[in-house]
């Protein structure tokens, strides 16, 4: 088909081209008919513009919302009080002498180029006619940023000799702590392929092979339910080095997020402050300040185990707690004091929520009322669990949480564990209600020194905290069988502003630890040989030393653009629990293809 092709992206067009004759491709934007004169924006992937054209002249204009278009006119300028200084190409519109419809477009299921409408739009139809939702720049923005994402990372790892290799898609089960998804061998009814939840294996493997330093944007593939941070399949930086220690790898990611994320606030002039330094933690510490392995590092309001203030407490739900053997933990509100006493059950009916039994409090005050109780020293303690509690608990509660008047101490006696979430939960409601969770901020954080597995009470065995090719540290190597949960890994984690980012180890390289593990989270040795019998001859074939790490390219452009919803970064996402409504998948396969699987239909009901 030929057609009159551009002269100009639409984005292009300034003063500078007054009086030119241009040609655009692209699609009709917005439409203003205005009676004595009608306009429309033309959009292609570089911009806007305006383009107006006179009824008179054109009495029969058939251009209509989202054709596709070949259109020509002539720059000019547009008068001052119809200027736009909002688009670069505001000063200017194309008086429209030709165009052609090289697409036309019926009726439309939503108005694409109304952003607030869109806004609006059900989820499901706009994944159905995800072609069409992507026109709108906000989406085409989304996926410039990832692709320039992902060009900075090839750019930075090529630069330090990493190979990128890609890894097979239909292999074997690889474990990351979901169900897999499967594939049927036609050719051997009953044998499957599994899609890797990460290429993991093939990693090790090809340190074990010499490639030293590995990289590949990956797939993974992980059949787990869904959430609004989690799709069936999703992108890793996938990497692997070898003769490193994990310093090497945290050196590595600083520097790579640095650069990365610096480049991309400036290239698309994001909101953000560029990355600051990175907090480090132990596992251990981040449970015992924040309550969570994935904390909030923008503000700190830290939580306080005060168990032994208050071991012998008058108040016999903390003197319990502690007898039990489970902890009294605090959580002091700056300013709280002012809470109502809705205000109040509101943070406790969200700590019940996850978990908490219940959430005591006291309120602090300068000045006497009636409710409160004068301590020594002129602080005034009022409300909640205050009038249980003697003046000297009270006073070495102040102390030791640094509390002021005009705040309001929280705690949870309960099993320590038991107690991290709700007092996460608590910190992050907290700290949204005093406006610390800025959007501006990126709080990188280094999570280190995992336990190497722990307990899954539902089964009744050891599971690995991350997967079973982590090392767990030499110093505690002795406590593997004895007493695996004081194993600690060398495992490491990236967190942002309260999420997981990356995650990586050292790898076990030698045949009899590993199978170790593997025995310790349940594998037996029949299994070990079936399933991983690979790995473990491949270690006793010179394998170096070696760990890597696999930062989320799609948590990556979710935290630049301020995204909840990981399908909003993702170019074609599935719904609900994988569910594709575009390409209605997953779907019914036909006869002929049940019969070449050798499988046979579920029966449905009649
Ligand atoms: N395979 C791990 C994951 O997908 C990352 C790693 O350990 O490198 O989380």
């Amino acid at each position: 088909m030929s057609y009159p092709r551009r002269t100009h992206s639409a984005g292009d067009l300034r003063l500078e081209h007054l009086g030119q004759t241009v040609t655009l491709n692209g699609w009709v934007h917005r439409i203003r008919d205005l009676g004595g004169v009608w306009f429309a924006d033309i959009r292609d992937r570089g911009g806007m513009v305006q383009v107006s054209a006179d009824p008179e002249k054109w009495p029969q204009l058939d251009l209509r919302h989202e054709a596709c278009v070949a259109i020509t006119g002539v720059v000019r300028a547009r008068d001052e009080k119809n200027r736009n200084p909002k688009i670069p190409t505001g000063d200017v519109e194309i008086e429209l002498t030709a165009y052609d419809v090289l697409g036309p477009a019926g009726t439309l299921p939503f108005p694409v180029s109304d952003e607030a409408q869109m806004e609006r739009v059900n989820e499901e139809l706009r994944v159905k006619y995800r072609y069409l939702d992507l026109r709108r720049p906000s989406m085409y923005r989304r996926l410039a940023i990832r692709a320039s994402a992902i060009r900075r990372m090839r750019q930075f790892l090529d630069a330090r000799g990493f190979l990128e290799i890609e890894t097979p898609i239909i292999t074997k089960s690889t474990p990351e702590g979901a169900r897999d998804y499967l594939v049927p061998y036609r050719l051997e009814p009953g044998q499957f392929y599994a899609l890797p939840q990460s290429p993991q294996q093939y990693k090790q493997l090809l340190m074990v092979a010499g490639v030293e330093r590995y990289y590949q944007i990956a797939k993974c593939f992980r059949d787990e339910s869904q959430r609004a941070d989690r799709q069936p399949e999703f992108t890793q930086l996938d990497l692997e080095m070898s003769f490193i220690e994990q310093e090497d790898i945290v050196n590595l990611i600083e520097a790579l997020t640095r650069e990365v994320i610096n480049g991309l606030i400036e290239e698309f002039d994001l909101d953000k402050e560029p990355v600051a330094e990175f907090v480090r933690l132990t596992y251990d510490e981040a449970m015992e300040k924040y309550g969570s392995d994935k904390p909030d590092l923008r503000f700190d309001l830290p939580l306080l185990t005060v168990s032994d203030l208050v071991k012998d407490s008058e108040f016999a739900v903390f003197k319990n707690a502690v007898a039990d053997g489970g902890a009294v933990r605090c959580f002091r509100y700056p300013g709280g004091a002012k809470l109502s006493r809705k205000e109040v059950t509101a943070l406790e009916d969200h700590v019940k929520e996850f978990g908490a039994k219940g959430l005591a409090w006291f309120a602090l005050d300068s000045a006497a009322s009636e409710a409160s109780r004068e301590l020594p020293g002129g602080l005034h303690v009022r409300g909640g669990i205050g009038k249980f509690l003697g003046d000297e608990e009270v006073l070495a509660l102040v102390q030791a949480t640094g509390a002021e008047a005009g705040d309001l101490l929280t705690f949870i006696a309960d099993d320590y564990r038991a107690s991290c979430e709700p007092l996460n939960r608590l910190r992050l409601m907290v700290a949204e209600q005093l406006g610390l969770r800025d959007k501006r901020k990126l709080a990188f954080g280094w999570v280190l020194d995992f336990p190497l597995v722990e307990w899954n009470a539902d089964e009744q065995r050891w599971d690995p905290s991350h997967h079973p090719f982590t090392s767990p540290k030499a110093a505690d190597m002795e406590f593997l069988e004895s007493d695996p949960a004081r194993v600690r890994a060398d495992c490491y984690d990236v967190v942002v502003n309260g999420t997981e980012w990356a995650s990586g180890s050292i790898r076990i390289n030698k045949p009899d630890i590993q199978s170790r593990i593997f025995s310790l989270i349940g594998v037996d040795e029949e299994t070990q040989r079936s399933r991983f019998g690979h790995m473990l001859d491949a270690f006793s074939m010179g394998a170096p030393p070696h760990g890597g790490i696999a930062p989320g390219i799609d948590r990556m452009v979710m935290f630049l653009t301020d995204d909840e919803n990981i399908r909003e970064v993702i170019a074609f996402p599935k719904l609900g629990q994988g569910y594709d409504p575009m390409m209605d998948a997953p779907s019914p396969i036909d006869a002929t293809q049940w019969a070449d699987l050798g499988l046979t239909p579920p029966k449905r009901p009649e």
